[in-house]
């Protein structure tokens, strides 16, 4: 599993806007957040990055950001006016994919072989409008997110709810981070396990709930189950058994209704180690009975938004730590 500091120009990118739309979310700078991070974000890539065309088009940061805060990127300046104030918990819903027009290459079939988006989607919900972007039909999308993997310029990406969850703590709201197996080791090289569930409090969650990957579920088998690389071909090669969240589900659910019973103010993060999962997490998200779902991209953007480093988790803060772990799962 790649470690979160090993990356790509993109994505350096949109982490460098998921910190930027952390930084100001955490000073409640709303309508910065609509205003100057594309620029902003333009501005300094451009500045670090000597030879790559996308650094100068703000129409792609834009649109970046707009995915980075949970909105559709289509319209993004008007969206970016419409959906200040309340309505960031309702601007995702449960469909996380988007494409950024500004960089779909409108690929065409040829010689009969068909668009690498197309190609990949096994559910037929890959269709284009007037100009020939790509656009994503939610009716039949299932969210497996092997049309993101396939594009070669990164024109599909997940939408964020970084802004949605740093909202609710600021409105006073218990959240609670859901640990999926793998997301420790994202920041293996960085924090140990319990420096980690302590820096969720430092981002100003109220606890943690870590799933423990050691027990044996009666619903797991054997080999890779990454719903993001089944296809027609590759099944014969690839294991039949469930998800990890779908291994995880009943143990999520039991553990969310214990919690309710206790605290009537909780509010519910599903954190997962990839953004296949993080899709999945979506689609299940209200089985699932999480509010939202954050991958690791998005944390390690809070995290670099409050400056959160291993020097700043003192051991005293350890001691008292209280996090849950079901290792009943
Ligand atoms: S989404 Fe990607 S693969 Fe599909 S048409 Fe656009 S650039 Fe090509
Ligand atoms: S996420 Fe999966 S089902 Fe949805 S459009 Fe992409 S490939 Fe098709």
């Amino acid at each position: 599993m790649p470690v979160y500091n090993e990356c790509s120009f993109q994505v350096k990118y949109r982490r460098k806007i998921f910190e930027q739309i952390a930084l100001l979310a955490y000073s409640n700078a709303r309508e910065a957040l609509y205003r100057l991070v594309p620029k902003s974000v333009v501005t300094e890539m451009a500045e670090n990055t000597a030879d790559n065309e996308v650094t100068s088009d703000l129409d792609y940061a834009a649109e970046s950001c707009c995915a980075a805060l949970g909105l559709e990127p289509v319209g993004y300046k008007d969206l970016f006016l419409d959906n200040m104030g309340g309505e960031h918990g309702k601007a995702m819903g449960n469909n996380v994919l988007c494409t950024l027009k500004s960089v779909c290459h409108k690929c065409a079939n040829i010689q009969g072989r068909e668009r690498p988006c197309a190609k990949a989607c096994m559910c037929d919900a890959i269709k284009t409008d007037s100009l020939g972007s790509t656009v994503i039909d939610g009716t039949k999308c299932d969210s497996c997110g092997r049309c993101l993997l396939a594009c070669p310029y990164g024109a599909i990406i997940d939408k964020s709810a970084i802004v949605q969850v740093i909202q609710e703590i600021h409105n006073g709201r218990h959240i609670y981070a859901i640990l999926t197996p793998g997301l420790s080791q994202q920041f293996s090289t960085r924090f140990s396990e319990m420096e980690l569930t302590e820096a969720f409090r430092i981002l100003g969650f109220y606890d943690v709930v870590e799933l423990d990957d050691e027990e044996e579920s009666p619903r797991s088998g054997k080999g890779s189950a990454c719903i993001g690389w089944r296809s027609e071909e590759s099944r014969e090669h690839i294991s039949c058994c469930v998800s990890k969240i779908e291994e995880y589900r009943d143990g999520i659910r039991d553990e969310i209704l214990y919690v309710c019973g206790y605290d009537p103010n909780a509010c519910f993060v599903l954190v997962t180690p990839c953004v296949i999962s993080k899709i999945e997490g979506v689609r299940l998200k209200d089985s699932l009975y999480v509010s939202y779902v954050l991958d690791f991209e998005e944390l390690a953007g809070m995290l670099e938004a409050r400056a959160v480093e291993k020097d700043l988790i003192r051991p005293f803060e350890l001691e008292s730590l209280k996090h849950i772990s079901c290792t009943h799962i």
